[in-house]
Formats: C-alpha cells, structure tokens, sequence
C-alpha cells in the first residue's frame, strides 16, 4: 500500500529518529516497579530485544529517579521518562534519558501558583540541556481542568486538541521544536478523530499513537488496529505503542502486536470497519506500570472480562484500572469503572464512588451494579 506520510519534523530520540522520512517505530512501557533495579533492567532489555525502539519508565519520586540512574547503566534502549504529577523530577532523571514525556492536565498539581507556561518553559530547558527529546501527552481522563470547562460536557475532544495546540504553541515560542505529541482515550474512534484534527492543523508535528486502556489481548489489540488502520493509512502517525493489560512476562508482546499491525498496514492487509464496542459490552483496563498498587490487578482485569460475558450485547463501558494516580479520572466516563488500591477495589458508577470492597469480594458487587443498570436501561 503506498502512504503518503505527513509531512512532519525529524525529531531524534537517542539513537533512532520518528517523524518525517523515518519508519514508524514502535514503543512500550515497563510495568515493574521502577526502583525494583534488575527487575526493571529484565524488563527493559526483554522489550528492546523484542524490537522496542524506545522503552519508557515511570518516574514518581526521589528514590525511582535515582534507580533509572542505574538502570541506564544497564541497558542500551532508549529511554523514555514518563513524569507524572511531580515534573521538577525532570531534572534528576533528564541526564539518563533520551526523552521526557509530560502530561499537560498534570502541571497544574505542583507549585498551583505558578503559571504552566512557566512549568513548561523549564521542562523545555531541562530537555534542551540533556539533549532530550519531549512528548506532549494528553490523555482523555486527564485533560487540564482550566481547559476542559472552556468546552461543554459531552465534547471530549476539543479540550484535548486546545490542550495539544497551546503547548505547542508555548514550546514553538519557546523555539523548541524536539517534540512530538500523542493524544489517547480508550475509544478507537475519539482516537482516529482526535488525531486526524491535530495532524490537519499541525501537520509538522510528529505524532505517538496509541489507544489508552485498550485492554487484554486480543480485545486491546482489535481496539487499537482499528484506530491506527484508519490513522496509519493516511499518513498520520509516527510512532505507536498497543498498550496491553497483560502480566510482566507478558509485555513484549505489545511489541509484537505494534510490529504485526504496521506490517500489515504497509502490505494493504487494513481490514477494520467496526464501530468496535458502540454496540456492545466494552470493557477497558490500563496496561499496568510501576504504579500499579497489587499484583492482583491483572487478574482481576481478566476476572472482569470472564465474569461479564453474559452482558456482552449491551452497550456498557466497564473500566479497570491499576492505581490512584490515574484510576480514579480514567473511570469518570465509564458506565461502571474500578480502580485499585493496595488492599481494595473502589468501586464507581460513572463519577460516583460506589464503595471500596475487598479484592475477593468486588466481583459479586460488580455483577449487582451491572445487573441494575442493564435493568434500568431495559
Ligand atoms: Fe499505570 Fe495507573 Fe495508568 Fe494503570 S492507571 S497504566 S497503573 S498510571
């Protein structure tokens, strides 16, 4: 199939490049606990060995920034810095990566006082002194509250695109131009036209596909065809990550299946014309990280899918999501969401916190709830 990529910038990331002439390249994320060093190391190597052209590790303190310090040392993959609410950790953790991604609905819970254009305009600098890339990365459950207001309720997808236009405006003032973007919601659909609408007003900008909380295989990786197919297959895209709710040992496949759907796309093999989960039961969980509070979240996910089957023909969005940093925004839209701490499930109808309950006890709740809404709805 011959693609007319956008035009976009070459922007290096160590020792590959995305963007303008470059292939698209394929990413991924650990999921053990960053301090955990060998642990994070086996990972790391296991994804690069897999054909991961940048691996990235999250970084929520002191003690994890120090750990990446050794895990460079052990490793030739290029590395990726997920900051989340903290980003002055950016510069203890800059000097052993190769790119920062920063959340722009995270800036405003640190030092609130201070303008966000002031918060990027140190991450630029930071980036610029460690010969680091940048991503701007918006995710749907976590879109600045200051933007999301400017839009009404039910439009999700303008308060992600204001969000990606005015940072990069503020980094092109700036004159650092070493970014690309990414812009992800679970839904496959909001991803194709999010994106599709950025890379039409921005068509310089590089960007990182993904669908968010895709969830398990094969489901997750069904999710996230169909929105790079129709993506992909118009030039939009330049580097991709199939972000899979599956065990440590696990994770190489998101690899595998980024690799599969691109070969695929370039051979013309695009076979998605679904509305995939419109129809039917949805159920979305996040790929786990270094966050994740119990082990146990896998195969609750899994429990979840198994349990829900008698629900499929229903049009319900059931969430599962491994911890509190982005547990409890990420199942806000979400018919009935889950998100895990250490020692129990919090349990939510749309917004509304249900309860917290025990993980042995959190599926019969959860069939209850199901159970009333299909009720209600008949
Ligand atoms: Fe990591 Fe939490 Fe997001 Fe899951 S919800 S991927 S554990 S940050």
């Amino acid at each position: 199939m011959q693609i007319t990529r956008n035009p976009t910038r070459s922007v290096r990331i160590g020792s590959i490049a995305i963007g303008a002439e470059h292939p698209v390249t394929v990413q991924s994320m650990t999921a053990t606990h960053t301090q955990n060093i060998d642990a994070t190391v086996e990972q790391v190597n296991a994804l690069h060995a897999a054909g991961a052209d940048v691996v990235r590790v999250a970084v929520d303190n002191t003690k994890d920034a120090a750990a990446l310090a050794e895990i460079r040392q052990q490793t030739k993959a290029n590395l990726s810095v997920d900051l989340q609410e903290n980003y002055r950790l950016a510069e203890l953790v800059a000097p052993h990566v190769d790119k920062i991604r920063y959340n722009p609905g995270h800036l405003y819970h640190h030092e609130r006082e201070k303008p966000w254009q002031e918060k990027v305009r140190y991450l630029a600098q930071v980036a610029a002194d460690n010969d680091c890339a940048m991503r701007v990365g918006v995710n749907c459950g976590s879109v600045d509250p200051a933007v999301k207001d400017r839009y009404a309720h039910d439009d999700s997808i303008s308060p992600m695109l204001d969000s990606a236009w005015e940072h990069c405006r503020a980094l092109d003032e700036l004159g650092f131009t070493r970014y690309c973007v990414s812009l992800k919601d679970s839904d496959p659909q909001k991803v194709i036209e999010v994106n599709k609408r950025f890379a039409a007003a921005r068509p310089d900008v590089p960007l990182h596909l993904g669908v968010t909380e895709a969830g398990l295989p094969p489901d997750g990786i069904i999710k996230t065809r169909i929105a790079f197919e129709q993506l992909l297959s118009r030039g939009i895209g330049d580097t991709i990550r199939v972000s899979l709710t599956v065990s440590n040992p696990r994770k190489p496949e998101e690899i595998e299946a980024g690799r599969r759907i691109l070969a695929d796309i370039a051979a013309g093999r695009v076979r998605s014309v679904v509305d995939f989960g419109l129809n039917t039961l949805n159920i979305i969980s996040c790929p786990s990280c270094s966050r994740v509070e119990n082990e146990a979240f896998i195969d609750l996910a899994e429990q979840v899918k198994e349990m829900t089957r008698y629900a499929s023909a229903h049009a319900i969005t059931i969430a599962v999501m491994g911890c509190r940093v982005n547990g409890p925004g990420e199942t806000d839209d979400a018919d009935l969401g889950l998100w895990c701490g250490p020692t129990v499930v919090n349990l939510k109808r749309r917004s509304e916190t249900v309860g917290q309950f025990p993980y042995d006890a959190i599926l019969p709740r959860l069939k209850a709830e199901l159970d009333a809404l299909i009720a209600a709805r008949a």
